[in-house]
């Protein structure tokens, strides 16, 4: 099963993610956490990707399109694989498409976590990540079940975002509006988006995107 988890910053894809992760055993491929790995290797592309990232614009598509490429077809990703924070725009959504075809794989579902903006702000200004393995907490909502211990892997330490901050937050949600939403009508007309309610608590929205993939595969054929 190969599944999109698109939504603004903060809508909970990540959260979102691991759990499809675990109770599906396919993988998260998020591109943030790769690119957050890119540029913590302390190479001079990496240094590069960090000032993108921190400033809350994009990294340019090819780079993107090219990192996807090559993780797609690793052999952890047969069983399937969750897209989280992929395609961003409408170039690296038809180039997703083209690689697809070319892998010989489908989408199964795209979803849309549907998230207001002021509860967007208090998601971002009240998340923690951890250090390791990106797994997303949240100071009032979401607590590791052990205080200070990663509930996913274990790792002691967790830290904030540079791009949390609110002047980075005000320019992720525009380019999200500018850039990412114009990619939805590209889903919508081939009758594949479903649309979740993401204001949900944690576990409500995790039953429903389940819903959604109970259900027949939402695309007709190949896409
Ligand atoms: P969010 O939690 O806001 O959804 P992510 O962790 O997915 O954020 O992404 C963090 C940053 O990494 C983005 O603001 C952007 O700079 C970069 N990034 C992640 N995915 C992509 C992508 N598909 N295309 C371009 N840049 C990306
Ligand atoms: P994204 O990957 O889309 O940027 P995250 O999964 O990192 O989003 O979630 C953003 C923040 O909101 C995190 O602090 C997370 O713990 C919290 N969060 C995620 N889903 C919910 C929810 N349904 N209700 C309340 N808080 C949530
Ligand atoms: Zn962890």
């Amino acid at each position: 099963m190969n599944i999109i988890l698109l939504g603004p910053p903060g809508s909970g894809k990540g959260t979102q993610a691991k759990r499809i992760e675990q109770r599906h055993g396919i993988v998260q491929l998020s591109t943030g956490d790769m690119l957050r790995a890119t540029a913590a290797s302390g190479t001079e592309f990496g240094t590069r990707v960090k000032a993108i990232m921190d400033s809350g614009q994009l990294v340019p598509d090819d780079t993107i399109i090219e990192m996807i490429n090559d993780r797609i077809a690793q052999p952890d990703c047969r069983r399937g694989f969750i897209l989280d924070g992929f395609p961003r725009t409408v170039p690296q959504a038809e180039a997703l498409d083209a690689m697809l075809a070319r892998h010989g794989l489908k989408l199964d579902h795209v979803i849309l976590l549907d998230v207001d903006a002021a509860t967007l702000v208090d998601r971002l200004s009240g998340r923690f990540t951890c250090n390791r393995c990106g797994a997303s907490y949240h100071e009032r909502y979401n607590q590791p079940r052990r205080e200070g211990i990663c509930d996913v892997c274990g790792s002691p330490e967790f830290v904030r975002r540079a791009d949390d901050r609110p002047e980075a937050v005000t320019a992720r949600f525009e380019v999200y509006r500018r850039q990412t939403e114009p990619i939805l009508p590209y889903y919508t007309e081939r009758g594949i988006l479903r649309r979740v309610d993401g204001v949900a608590d944690i576990d409500a929205v995790t039953a429903e995107i389940e819903s959604v993939l109970s259900s027949a595969s939402s695309s007709g054929g190949p896409v």
